[in-house]
């Protein structure tokens, strides 16, 4: 067995002590790394002057090879905050308002990508298995097999992937589209973002589809599937369950007294729908009178990406908007929403997560949400919270049995809270007994596994033989 080589845009390289940061993702992978061997590489997260790039940063933990690239200022500009995240993040998630197209931007995005392959080159082994994840690095492989690299090579998408309606609209769409067909292995989050990809394929004449996930163009084949990603659920649970015991738990049920915790947890980005969200509540307060002063929402939302403009003048609406509704809806003792920007570490959200008896987790679009399944995961299982998930998450496709609501029908999401509230506790156990099933059947480490298997399954390209 080869070697897995990941690449990804950041790394959760373990820290002095030798412990990684937590998150689900880190975990799978590094727990795949450790047992096949393997090396993680990305960009450190610094910048530089032109000229100024030295060697990669290498560290060693464990089976695990860390290898780090610092970017020139002018890489991170335009690779990272011009392209990735003003036009590929918007676009996959139908904002098309709000994506910025510059010819700049998107030659710095492919001039990136072949550094990353160049830094890559020397350190591929002949068996390895190499995975790159996510939308800052879609021409990588096309890059690598430009450069000669004849491995399995696996890309997984994070984030949605658009209606071709949508995606057509990028100037480049094209390139992309032909880049992601070096790969072995295409994995999406749910079934209809593969069907998005396959309709884009297709409207533009790209390949030929000789299976549910199978495609072919010229002589390659290539496989493009879901692989919904999930957390660790056991893990998350029992964090869950320790978390009663700390003062924070104590300190907050405290603070509650008595009142009912209902919880939002989403960096702040236009892609969670946190301003439809906020109407929702304080329609939900307005139509249903009884529930004032028996309720607090908590919404904790740590700032992102404080560069981009629409980020900054969203960070001010919002915190606007919680502030108009506690003004208009608030007494002297009772505050309708704790707006925190902030982020907690995973220990703290998870016991926060079980005391609350409702999570709104209501995007307006988004891949997966992990949020969701760590919510239900940190559940009580005799008196279990309710899940209210938006239709447009990728987390809805699996999760049946929430309550699932359209984000932009302000109203329904309202009714639907108020629905939730007042849901009976054989139901709340029922529903969360399916749910939790679906995640433990279908955890981080399976999803990890899934794609690893199909990717060392994979056909070798053809092109070996060329
Ligand atoms: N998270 C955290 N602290 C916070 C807020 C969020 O650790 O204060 C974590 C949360 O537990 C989850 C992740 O950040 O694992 C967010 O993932 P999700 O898929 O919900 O959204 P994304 O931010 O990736 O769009």
């Amino acid at each position: 067995m080869g070697r897995l080589v990941v690449v990804s845009n950041r790394v959760p390289v373990p820290d002095k002590k030798g412990t990684a940061p937590a998150g689900g993702l880190a975990v799978a992978l590094q727990s795949a790394l450790e047992a096949r061997g393997g090396l993680w590489l990305g960009w450190s997260g610094q910048s530089c002057g032109e000229d100024a790039i030295g060697p990669l940063k290498t560290l060693k933990d464990g089976n695990i090879d860390y290898a780090l690239t610092d970017l020139t200022e002018k890489d991170v500009e335009e690779y990272y905050h011009g392209f990735a995240n003003r036009v590929l993040w918007p676009i996959c998630h139908y904002r098309l308002d709000l994506a910025e197209y510059g010819r700049r931007e998107m030659a710095g995005y492919f001039r990136v990508n072949r550094f990353f392959a160049s830094r890559l080159l020397p350190l591929i082994e002949e068996d390895d298995l190499i995975w790159i994840h996510d939308y800052h690095l879609i021409p990588l492989a096309a890059e690598l097999r430009r450069q000669g690299v004849k491995n399995r090579i696996g890309f997984f998408l994070h984030i949605p992937w658009p209606a071709p309606d949508v995606f057509l609209t990028m100037p480049v769409h094209e390139e992309l589209l032909t880049s992601l067909t070096a790969y072995d292995v295409i994995g999406f989050q749910t079934v209809h973002d593969r069907e998005n990809f396959a309709d884009c394929l297709a409207r533009q004449g790209l390949s030929r589809r000789l299976g549910e996930s199978r495609f072919s163009v010229g002589e390659r084949t290539f496989t493009a599937k879901p692989y919904p990603i999930g957390i660790e659920t056991e893990a998350f649970a029992a964090l869950a369950r320790r978390a009663g015991e700390t003062t924070l738990h104590r300190r907050m049920l405290q603070s509650l007294d008595g009142k009912s915790l209902i919880i939002g947890v989403d960096r702040l980005d236009y892609s969670k729908g946190l301003t439809q969200r906020i109407d929702a509540f304080e329609t939900f307060l307005t139509r249903h009178p009884d529930n004032q002063r028996q309720v607090t929402l908590l919404q904790i939302t740590p700032k992102s990406r404080s560069e981009v403009p629409e980020y900054e003048a969203m960070q001010r609406a919002v915190a606007e908007q919680a502030g108009r509704v506690n003004g208009a809806l608030g007494t002297v003792d009772w505050v309708p929403i704790r707006y925190v920007n902030r982020s907690l570490r995973r220990p703290a959200l998870a016991g926060l997560y079980r005391m609350a008896k409702l999570a709104l987790v209501t995007p307006l679009r988004d891949g997966m949400n992990l949020v969701a399944k760590e919510y239900i995961a940190a559940q009580n299982e005799e008196d279990p919270g309710v899940l209210l998930l938006s239709r447009f998450a990728g987390a809805a496709a699996e999760l049946k049995e929430a309550v699932l609501v359209n984000p932009y029908d302000v109203e329904g999401t309202a009714d639907a809270m108020a629905r939730s509230l007042a849901m009976p506790v054989e139901e709340r156990r029922e529903r969360w007994k399916g749910l939790m099933a679906t995640l433990r059947k279908n955890d981080v480490f399976v999803w990890c596994d899934g794609f690893l298997t199909d990717l060392a399954g994979a056909t070798l390209p053809r092109i070996r033989a060329a």
